[in-house]
């Protein structure tokens, strides 16, 4: 029998944020499955709302909540990387205030009521408006970092990234590093990017969460995901910005692997007549990401690099 599904919103900061419930047939685990942190990568929203609708089509055991679009001002608005509200970045949010500006109540309402009691927590991200990267999963140290690190390697992308917590965190404040603090296993699943609703990207994510009920035991057919070659593993990245503002070439895609000192792209003036800085990898790693847009900020983003060893 499949799952019963419940379609409803769940009041969090006060917005009507979409939620849908699968509530299998027999006991299991509760697997919360959250995508729209960002509200401009589509690919992963539209995975897990494609996935969501085949799951419950199928015989579950346990219980899966699923929210496609957490951060819905910013998806309203098209706004990148940010709630458009007090202009902060969600995924640095977390676990939350419930005395702060929208970002700050929306990711403590999220992990009080979303993430806290679960069992395993997968978020699916891409690159953002104006970001291009390579498929990866990230993980955080702590107490369940056994465990994320099955979900890494269960939701089957080319690489899992560990990150511990301190000044090398590339990312503090996210969903899997708060539910990692609280000792709940969690992942950051980040496949396709650009704004753009890229099958093979959705495809990817989609496989990713049902390799996660298979390792869950929440699902007795595999969906055709067994038998996928582990990742590889990095356990540090980079992230490199740019000290001027001006024209971003790189010279590198997204996947590339790159040696100590190789150029990575360059800043140039607008009038294209002058190049004012180029940027070089300051290690030997593999390229996750990188900023799509030409135009960049000083301190402005530009990719990140993921290192193997430490
Ligand atoms: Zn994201």
């Amino acid at each position: 029998m499949p799952p019963t599904v419940s379609r409803r919103t769940l009041a969090l900061a006060g917005l009507a944020v979409p939620l849908i419930e699968l509530a299998g047939t027999g006991d299991g685990p509760l697997l919360t499955v959250i995508a729209g942190v960002h509200g401009c990568e589509y690919a992963s929203i539209a995975a897990v709302r494609r996935w969501v609708r085949g799951a419950g089509r199928r015989e579950l055991r346990g219980r899966v909540r699923v929210v496609p679009v957490l951060n819905i001002t910013a998806f309203a608005a098209r706004s990148p990387f940010v709630v458009p509200e007090d202009g902060k970045n969600l995924n640095r949010c977390f676990p939350g205030r419930p005395d702060g500006t929208l970002a700050d109540r929306l990711a403590y309402d999220a992990f009080r009521l979303l993430i806290a009691g679960s069992d395993a927590v997968i978020d699916a991200h891409c690159g953002d408006l104006v970001e291009a990267l390579y498929p990866f999963t990230l993980y955080d140290a702590g107490p369940a970092e056994d465990r994320a690190r099955e979900l890494a390697v269960a939701y089957g992308l080319p690489y899992a990234l560990r990150q511990e917590p301190g000044p090398q965190r590339a990312v503090a404040g996210s969903t899997s590093a708060a539910a990692a603090e609280a000792g709940i296993p969690a992942i950051i699943a980040e496949a396709g990017g650009c704004g753009l609703v890229e099958e093979a990207a959705v495809r990817l994510h989609v496989a990713g969460l049902n390799g996660v009920l298979r390792l869950l035991g929440m699902a007795d057919d595999d969906a055709g995901v067994a038998g996928r070659p582990d990742p590889e593993f990095l356990d540090r990245s980079l992230w490199l910005r740019s000290s001027l503002e001006g024209w971003w070439e790189p010279s590198v895609r997204p996947g590339d692997r790159v040696a100590a000192g190789q150029s990575l792209g360059t800043i140039g003036t607008l009038d294209g007549a002058e190049t004012l800085e180029t940027i070089t990898a300051p290690a030997t790693g593999v390229i996750m990401f990188l900023t799509s847009s030409p135009a960049v900020a000083s301190d402005g983003l530009l990719l990140g690099l993921g290192i193997a060893g430490s």
